[in-house]
């Protein structure tokens, strides 16, 4: 039903959902759909109680997300520089390891559906709601007064954006953006494409636990959905000799181009499906002393948790037997629907079809840059572990 006031009116399941820490309101509980076009709006409980203010996206089944749940606040220019800044201050700690990093992840940080990454001097943004759309112009100022970037590039070109009604879209926002940026991360160097690669243009999630890895490889290395080469590059600085394997020519390409940029000789280049290359490597009895299996998302759905799982239990299965004794094996799921027992659990299960004793050494979640807040589940993704063959 569309009231003829400006606020929307929430259910009470929808209420206490925001008194549960969720940002979240679907379609089905918005008793009142403001009257009003996509932008950011007051509700109301059905007693006409004021709740605070969200992002309206008239088209999406998530139709509110809330901002704050202060009824007295303004959520002007002011209001974003004071929430994104907030963001950012809880970025300290990573200014000295890397110069890209996430500086809002959105829910995790307070502001739903808003990314915002920082490589190096520019910032690459995406706008995933039509509530937030509505503020760009705000965002845009606010990043532009708190970082002083030399260029701010929209990657609006994800399929969220579909389900809000809003165009997929490259766009430069501000200045200028080059093709290619180089980061830096924990010594490592390596190019970042903002305009067309996966994600913003890198991998950041995984820069802790490239470093993790990294600081406990040896030997022969084996590094399996490589894309660009960011963890083994990590693993040539200590391992004697590192394979990196995508099934991605273009990929390797990178890869290979940032092992020269770092200097690094010990790194062969295999394109080959993962899968294949695994299963022959165990027929060849192969040993590797370190292994990286960071595939991309298996279970896209929860509908194809079933078969992913299958997968993601294929591939550590065989990792783990072609670990060599002592060896370590970084493990990780970025599948949201793969959830940490689940994980925990598929580890469990190729443990013990592999035959050899493995002993779990570290679970690891989301580095600081993407906080994954407990009562929001959507924040977090990124499941990993460190597993070592004790015999
Ligand atoms: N570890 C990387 C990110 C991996 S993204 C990093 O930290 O930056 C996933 C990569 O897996 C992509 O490069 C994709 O080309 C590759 N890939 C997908 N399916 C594959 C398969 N079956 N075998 C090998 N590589 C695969």
């Amino acid at each position: 039903m569309t009231g003829a006031a400006p606020f929307a009116v929430v259910s009470a399941r929808g209420a206490r959902r925001w008194e549960h820490g969720h940002p979240w309101i679907y379609r089905s509980d918005v008793a009142e759909r403001p009257d009003a076009p996509a932008g950011i709006v007051p509700a109301r409980d059905a007693r006409g109680k004021p709740l605070g203010w969200a992002l309206w996206s008239p088209k999406s089944e998530i139709s509110l997300r809330l901002l704050t749940r202060d009824p007295g606040a303004r959520i002007d220019a002011e209001w974003w520089r004071a929430a994104i800044g907030a963001a950012i201050d809880r970025r300290r700690p990573l200014r000295d390891a890397a110069n890209a990093y996430r500086l809002v992840h959105g829910e995790g940080d307070g502001l739903p559906s808003l990314v915002c990454d920082r490589y190096d001097r520019w910032l690459v943004v995406q706008f995933m709601s039509a509530g937030l759309e509505a503020a760009r112009g705000q965002v845009v100022d606010a990043l532009r007064a708190l970082v002083a970037p030399a260029g701010i590039l929209a990657r609006n070109d994800v399929s969220l954006r579909d389900k809000e009604g809003l165009p997929r879209a490259v766009e430069l926002l501000h200045g200028e953006v080059p093709r290619e940026i180089e980061v830096v991360e924990h010594g490592v160097r390596y190019l970042a494409a903002p305009w067309d690669g996966q994600k913003t243009g890198a991998f950041l999630d995984q820069r802790e636990n490239r470093a993790r890895i990294g600081a406990v490889a040896r030997g022969r290395a084996l590094d399996c959905f490589s894309y660009h080469g960011s963890f083994a590059l990590h693993l040539a600085r200590r391992a004697d000799h590192v394979l990196a394997l995508d099934s991605s020519a273009p990929a390797l390409e990178r890869a290979r181009e940032n092992a020269a940029r770092n200097g690094l000789a010990n790194v062969e280049f295999v394109e080959a499906n993962a899968f294949d290359f695994l299963k022959s490597a165990e027929r060849e009895r192969r040993r590797f002393d370190t292994i990286v299996l960071d595939p991309p998302a298996f279970a896209k759905t929860k509908s194809a948790l079933a078969a992913g799982l299958r997968g993601y239990k294929e591939v550590n299965l065989r990792a783990m037997r072609l670990l060599a004794p002592g060896g370590a094996l970084f493990t990780a799921s970025c599948s949201f629907h793969l959830t940490r027992p689940l994980f925990l659990e598929m580890l469990q299960a190729a443990a013990a079809d592999s035959g050899r004793r493995l002993a779990l050494r570290e679970v690891v979640g989301q580095p600081l840059d993407h906080p994954e807040i407990l009562t929001i589940p959507e924040t977090g993704y990124i499941k990993g572990a460190i597993v070592e063959a004790v015999d």
